[in-house]
């Protein structure tokens, strides 16, 4: 972004913030301001770089990031940034969540795991897709909260479970797809094993804090492809003791 554009843009969510005070959680707003931030953020964050599938861009334009983050960062939702959600934990930039639902590439009634909660937004844009949504969250106030978000927001197709989704969730799988957004330091094996045939899975990979690469799995003919696609930062996937993977 250039950088008067930039300015511009902060000084233009600066006065917004000013003028309409901090909209509340539980109102039902979605009023002009989000929806303009929005399409803004699918313009110049996600077609600008390259992301068409169609489905993935519409549920970017329909999803309401806002009410995903805190209620003091409502107005900062739209940016192009990963923002502070609580418990040491970040909501993904709009255009990693974007990149991430093109590659996983699910449609209508396809079944989908999501290793890492967090505020929900990755998992509403997957159901807005219209996948049903199987997510796992170690945290419990954050997997509380992304419940409560998701049904106020009547995500029926997704279901939150507290819990290690190193382990997968055996009860729903195969998947065909899954989606990881906490980094371990390798592919978790029960993660591979739960993928059904023709499936992907999407994962950021290495160390804590240190380069990670995104990569993409895709299991054919029961043997597992793998691609690397760009490199990420995510937070570290822990296990119940807080003991990264
Ligand atoms: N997808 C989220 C972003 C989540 S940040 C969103 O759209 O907001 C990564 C999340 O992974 C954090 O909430 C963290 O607590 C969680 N996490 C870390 N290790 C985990 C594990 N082993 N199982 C499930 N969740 C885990």
């Amino acid at each position: 972004m250039n950088r008067g554009k930039g300015c511009l843009w902060m000084v233009s969510l600066l006065v917004a913030w000013l003028f309409t005070g901090v909209p509340t959680v539980d109102g039902q707003d979605d009023d002009l301001f989000f929806q303009q931030a929005r399409q803004k953020m699918v313009d110049r964050q996600i077609r600008a770089r390259g992301v068409r599938h169609q489905a993935v861009v519409e549920a970017m334009a329909n999803v309401p990031r806002h009410r995903f983050v805190p209620q003091p960062l409502q107005t900062m939702a739209y940016v192009d940034h990963p923002l502070l959600i609580g418990h040491e934990q970040t909501i993904s930039q709009p255009y990693i969540v974007a990149k991430m639902s093109e590659l996983l590439d699910v449609g209508p009634g396809q079944k989908v795991l999501e290793v890492g909660t967090g505020s929900g937004y990755q998992a509403a844009v997957l159901a807005h897709m219209g996948a049903d949504v199987y997510s796992i969250e170690i945290i419990p106030a954050l997997g509380q909260r992304a419940r409560k978000t998701l049904a106020g927001l009547g995500y029926r197709r997704v279901h939150v479970a507290i819990g290690d989704g190193y382990l997968g969730w055996p009860d729903h799988a195969p998947f065909d797809g899954i989606i990881v957004t906490c980094a371990p330091s390798h592919i978790p094996q029960p993660l591979q094993d739960q993928l059904a045939e023709g499936g992907r899975l999407v994962i950021p990979v290495g160390p804590a804090g240190k380069r990670q690469e995104l990569v993409l799995l895709r299991k054919v003919d029961g043997k597992i492809q793998k691609e690397k696609v760009f490199p990420v930062r995510f937070v570290p996937m822990k296990n119940e003791k807080g003991v990264n993977y």
